[in-house]
């Protein structure tokens, strides 16, 4: 199947009624007809549902869905993107270990990835995460090198190609989050990342209706090496199924953030319009960013798509279908972005990304406002910056609207 027709067929295991949508099965157990059958459930040596909280159909539906697109080998859902991410991070992790990761993160990201200190783990933060700067970091402690696709906020493109190959090269574990980019623009795994995460609320999910995180494995062979020892049991026994097996034996179970049904449903629902909504986010997006860097009143524009971006080029490479839908531009002043903000009648001022309708949010004092100065300048962010989701509503509508909050600064 090619990709549009996965997102709405992909992997899909019907009940047999003949319902053309995966029925919300919102029960919590499963009975089964012998206690034999039960036993061989909980050992996994028979297919079956036990309790919602290690699986349940509409989940696994959705999680098949997203296998699919990904092109990876299994998914693994959660109940919101960080969960998800600690998950990913946890797995690979013990006290004494290291993570190289990318410092333009989300902030959730960040301060998760700076918190691992208590439990005894070392992150690494690179500015400008290359096969240089990563081969004067790592060592034999580095467990997986992380970052995200194209940074949210500060909107790096990540050479995906280039450190998927050092990480390849050192078999270490790359783990992605390309929520920014979604597989309508990029599909890590097929670069050689091992580990593919995203937060389903966002693109996935389309219309921002539900909290939820998924983790897509490849199926890497890089678990059988002794940096990885604490996967042998896993190896031996799973073979390329380590990743996902050690996560469903450990700290999925121990945590147990499962996804609603009822969300995995909602989910299953938005992601078949992804292609449709992308486009238009790209197209959008594209020609705010072209008007906004024209406009004397703003300082200055951030688009990977934009020629003027840095990223320029690594946004051509990569991202042939549009730049993303996320843009940031400054004002000047936080006093200036803030009177903008008020200004503004139809994009919301409200934190959430991938949203159908537009969304503003001044980040330095909201979702990063947990980190230090030092950090959010490794983050972009700085005091007068906003980051604006484009919405697919039409183009003129919301340059109209932003247009009349600027006239008024
Ligand atoms: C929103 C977001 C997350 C966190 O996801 P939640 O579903 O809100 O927990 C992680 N990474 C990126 C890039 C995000 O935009």
């Amino acid at each position: 199947m090619k990709f549009n027709t996965k997102l709405i067929h992909g992997n899909a295991r019907l009940d047999g009624t003949g319902a053309t949508n995966t029925p919300v099965y919102l029960s919590n157990a499963y009975a089964h007809t012998s206690a034999e059958k039960l036993e061989k459930i909980f050992q996994g040596k028979d297919m079956g549902y036990a309790y919602t909280r290690i699986s349940n159909p509409t989940v696994t539906s959705f999680e098949r869905r997203i296998a699919s697109i990904e092109n990876g080998m299994v998914a693994t859902s959660a109940s919101s993107g960080m969960s998800a991410i600690y998950l990913a991070v946890m797995n690979m992790v013990e006290s004494g270990d290291e993570i190289v990761s990318s410092s333009g993160l989300y902030g959730g990201t960040y301060t998760l990835m700076r918190n691992l200190k208590s439990i005894g783990v070392k992150v690494h933060f690179l500015e400008n995460i290359n096969p240089d700067t990563l081969k004067s970091v790592i060592n034999k402690k580095t467990k997986l090198v992380f970052a995200e696709t194209i940074g949210n906020p500060r909107l790096d493109v990540l050479d995906i190609g280039a450190v998927s190959k050092f990480c390849k090269d050192n078999n270490i574990v790359l783990i992605i989050d390309s929520t920014m980019t979604t597989p309508y623009l990029i599909k890590p795994l097929e670069y050689g990342a091992d580990i593919v995460i995203h937060s389903t609320s966002k693109y996935i999910n389309g219309t921002s209706n539900s909290i939820g995180g998924i983790i897509v494995d490849s199926g890497s062979s890089k678990y059988t090496d002794p940096r990885y020892e604490n996967f042998l049991p896993y190896t031996k026994k799973y073979g390329k199924m380590a990743f996902t097996a050690k996560l469903k034996d450990t700290i999925g179970r121990d945590v147990g953030p499962a996804l609603s049904p009822f969300n995995a449903f909602l989910n299953l629902t938005g992601v078949e319009t992804l292609s449709l909504r992308m486009k238009e986010h790209c197209k959008n997006a594209l020609g705010i960013a072209k008007y906004l860097s024209n406009n004397d009143k703003i300082v200055d524009v951030n688009y990977p798509g934009l020629e003027s971006s840095r990223y320029y080029d690594l946004a051509q490479k990569y991202y042939k279908n549009g730049s993303g839908g996320i843009l940031t531009f400054r004002l000047g002043s936080k006093e200036n972005a803030f009177k903008f903000l008020n200004n503004l009648k139809l994009i919301l001022d409200l934190t959430n990304i991938g949203d159908t309708k537009s969304i503003i949010i001044h980040p330095s004092s909201t979702i990063c406002s947990n980190n230090t100065d030092e950090e959010k300048r490794q983050m972009g962010v700085y005091e007068d910056l906003l980051r604006l989701s484009v919405g697919i509503e039409d183009v003129e509508d919301i340059i109209a609207d932003i247009d009349s909050a600027l006239k008024e600064l």
